[in-house]
């Protein structure tokens, strides 16, 4: 505030506290210096929600004794301090390779929100759950992994990929059924048993693709289900 907006200020306060008046010339002359001194950096009122005279008017109604400067500056404090907590700092739109502009814009920005001249930019707060279009978005693809990242995992994950594709296709997924011919369980691939010249298996790798009997089987099972 200059002195001519203290004088306005005090103008203001002694209307509704007539105790604060000053009549005499050079009391008043003292009277703005002193409140000069304590509030020449805190402005009048802000576009963001300060004004001096809601500051002044809140005192005059809850306290009994006159307002003070100090009154005002520690409100002025308190109002820097909260806005800057609620300040996160977003990330200058400067060249971050440009240190001096991205610190002086960030460093801006931080004091702008101080002084009341601009708005904190306060991020979003995280909400229970996933949002509508989260939701909507699984609903759509029956997977939190896009179809496109499925697709490229798929070789990485040939059994998975299978089931996948059969149900895509509205085929039987043959994994929900136990194969009788390998006994592979619910949800586990089929397994080849290699048996060597004198008749002992001698290997039990994973197939990509199910024993033919296990489709069959889960296809039947499908249309009991269809049946029933
Ligand atoms: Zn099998």
């Amino acid at each position: 505030m200059e002195r001519r907006e203290i004088a306005g200020l005090l103008a203001y306060i002694g209307r509704l506290d007539p105790r604060t008046m000053r009549t005499d010339t050079a009391e008043l002359r003292d009277q703005i210096a002193q409140w000069h001194e304590l509030l020449g950096d805190v402005p009048l009122s802000t576009e963001h929600g300060w004004d001096a005279r809601e500051t002044v008017r809140a005192h005059i109604l809850d306290s009994p004794y006159p307002i003070l400067p100090v009154d005002v500056a520690r409100k002025w404090r308190a109002y820097q301090r909260d806005r800057l907590a609620r300040h996160t700092d977003p990330t200058p739109a400067a060249d971050p390779d440009n240190v001096t502009a991205w610190r002086a814009e960030l460093l801006g920005t931080r004091h702008a929100v101080a002084h009341g001249q601009q708005a904190p930019v306060e991020q979003r707060a995280i909400t229970a759950g996933p949002g509508p279009d989260i939701e909507a978005y699984l609903e759509a693809t029956g997977s939190p992994i896009p179809p496109v990242v499925r697709a490229q995992l798929a070789p990485f994950r040939p059994t998975r990929a299978a089931r996948e594709a059969a149900v895509m296709a509205g085929r039987p997924d043959p994994l929900s059924v136990r194969c009788e011919w390998c006994h592979a369980p619910i949800g586990e691939p089929c397994r080849s048993r290699r048996t060597g010249p004198d008749g002992t298996a001698r290997g039990n790798a994973r197939r990509t693709v199910p024993h033919p009997s296990r489709v069959d089987l889960a296809a039947a099972r499908t249309r009991q289900g269809a049946a029933a």
